[in-house]
């Protein structure tokens, strides 16, 4: 898999977390092949985007989402950071900022954005910027260097 293969796999959702739609097989966390190996989707969404995972270290979820695979709600931890992070948590998620319409759009976005099949006016909705802004980006007057 590549960013881009990777991203087919990815539903957007309003809170801005990346739903994985691609196997779970029973597992709370999606499932993807990659180089010949079956990845956690989180963990190889955070080797894709972000960089290599040292050995030992966890891929932990900001959003509290383990489905998600937006590699800027992803982190890198340790076990016992997962545990105190859980607990600390517990069902206060406060994902606020993005849902109100504050998010800014990333390089990642911008990559889903075009890969869509989905109309204009459907992504602005999602990403809550308007269908100007997604029809530049699509014909690249906006976010050329990508
Ligand atoms: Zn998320």
């Amino acid at each position: 898999l590549n960013k881009q293969r990777f991203l087919q796999h990815v539903d957007i959702q309003r809170n801005g977390c990346w739903h994985w739609t691609a196997a779970r097989r029973g597992s709370p966390y999606g499932q993807a092949k990659h180089e010949g190996r079956v990845w956690y989707a989180h963990r190889l969404a955070y080797a894709l985007f972000k960089g290599d995972i040292a050995p030992g270290l966890k891929v932990l979820h900001g959003c509290d989402n383990p489905i998600c695979v937006n590699p800027e709600h992803l982190e890198l931890g340790t076990q016992s950071d997962n545990i105190q992070q859980c607990a600390a948590r517990g069902h206060l998620v406060d994902n606020t900022g993005e849902k109100h319409g504050m998010a800014r759009l990333t390089a990642y976005r911008v990559l889903q954005i075009r890969e869509s099949s989905r109309g204009n006016r459907e992504e602005a909705v999602i990403h809550d910027v308007s269908e100007a802004t997604i029809r530049a980006i699509r014909k690249r007057k906006l976010w050329k260097h990508l």
